[in-house]
């Protein structure tokens, strides 16, 4: 204080700075930590080869789309077919995801699993269904028995280099996630997937959204 009672600017401008560095420093802290990547929650749904949808639909049948989802490229179609189990249990309306792949895959949810009485679903990378649980499809055209195919998809997190840059991640990494929120949960084990096709997003099944409480419009942080 000078005499007058006021404060003396150099003490003024010190306490400034120091209040400034303060706040740039948690400023710092508090971006790293918010909650900047959306949660997408991915229902029970398959992928098919061009010849799993002659087989199902009919000869070069073309999908139609319903809406574009999560990733580019990828879209919901209106078609639809039903998954049956080696145990004869059955899930109806079970939709198609586009476009055609090279290897035809159904992704469950473990719920799902239980429901078609299937006992060891894999957790696996889409694509990867070597030695997944057997399954048959049905269409209006016809049936398809896979002696494997049938797997639970890994949770994972969609990002392009960038992102990978921005969140010091690589592809291939395994992260801890949390989502915001009440019940927010950390989910272990969440596989980057880095490609420049990607959009950011954090893939969950219907169980796990609905074990951490996911409804709309929800974000999650990479724990380091
Ligand atoms: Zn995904």
């Amino acid at each position: 204080m000078s005499e007058n009672g006021l404060i003396n600017n150099q003490i003024l401008s010190e306490i400034i700075s120091e209040v400034v560095c303060k706040y740039m420093v948690e400023g710092e802290s508090v971006l790293e930590q918010e909650y900047s990547i959306p949660v997408e929650v991915s229902r029970r749904h398959v992928h098919l080869t061009r010849a799993a949808l002659d087989t199902l639909y009919g000869q070069n049948y073309q999908l139609t789309k319903v809406r574009d989802i999560s990733q580019p490229g990828e879209f919901a179609s209106e078609e639809k077919v039903i998954v049956i189990s080696p145990k004869m249990k059955i899930i109806e309306g079970v939709r198609i995801v586009g476009p055609l792949r090279d290897y035809t895959q159904v992704e469950l949810a473990l719920t799902d699993a239980f429901l078609l009485g299937l006992s060891a679903l894999p957790t696996r990378l889409s694509g990867d269904v070597t030695g997944s649980q057997p399954i048959t499809l049905v269409g209006p055209k016809g049936s398809l028995t896979l002696t494997e195919g049938a797997i639970r998809a890994a949770r994972h997190l969609h990002m392009t280099p960038q992102d990978a840059e921005k969140y010091k991640v690589k592809n291939g990494d395994r992260v801890k996630v949390e989502t915001e929120g009440e019940n927010g949960t950390i989910f272990k084990d969440v596989i980057v997937r880095v490609s420049d096709k990607s959009k950011l997003a954090f893939h969950i099944d219907t169980d796990e959204a609905n074990a951490a409480n996911i409804k709309g419009s929800v974000f999650s942080k990479i724990l380091y």
